[in-house]
């Protein structure tokens, strides 16, 4: 018997201490949140995307009467990105999410896994690391790439 332990490193910072540049990305993200379709959960989440030619796209979640069908504000926003710009990497990926009463999370906001495993879709696809920032208001994680989100995970390679 062996034991494998896995470790992430997460940064945490407060707003003021993030870059210009990630001030933006996290406005963005948090401004998006109020343009969230949630009707039924009540939870508005916002994400916003830096590509490599500095572009930012943002996305909301946006739920449908046929709970499945709807979708995370992560997905839209990659989804998007991916369709609007099939050659421009995501370098940030910033998310952050309001309560049912309409207030930023305390905490940060931790992607769902079907979201974790299409951040991971989009890392490899653009063969390079994809920073991860979660937005809360006690303080910000920052990941240096989505395998720190997704350890042991699954990808194309894991089929050969
Ligand atoms: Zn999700």
């Amino acid at each position: 018997m062996k034991d494998l332990n896995i470790q992430i490193a997460i940064k945490i910072y407060d707003y003021e201490e993030l870059s210009a540049a990630d001030r933006e990305l996290m406005d963005a993200a948090r401004q998006a949140t109020f343009r969230s379709y949630a009707p039924y959960s009540h939870f508005s989440v916002g994400a916003a995307a830096r590509l490599a030619n500095n572009t930012i796209v943002t996305g909301t979640n946006q739920e449908n009467a046929a709970y499945p069908s709807g979708l995370c504000a992560e997905r839209t926003t990659l989804f998007y990105a991916n369709s609007q710009y099939p050659d421009q990497a995501v370098e940030t990926l910033a998310i952050a999410a309001r309560n049912e009463r309409g207030e930023f999370l305390e905490e940060p906001i931790p992607p769902c896994g079907a979201c974790r495993q299409v951040m991971l879709e989009t890392e490899k696809r653009f063969k390079r690391p994809m920073r991860i920032l979660l937005f809360g208001e006690k303080g910000i994680y920052e990941l240096k790439n989505v395998s720190a989100l997704l350890p042991l995970s699954f990808d194309a390679s894991s089929m050969l």
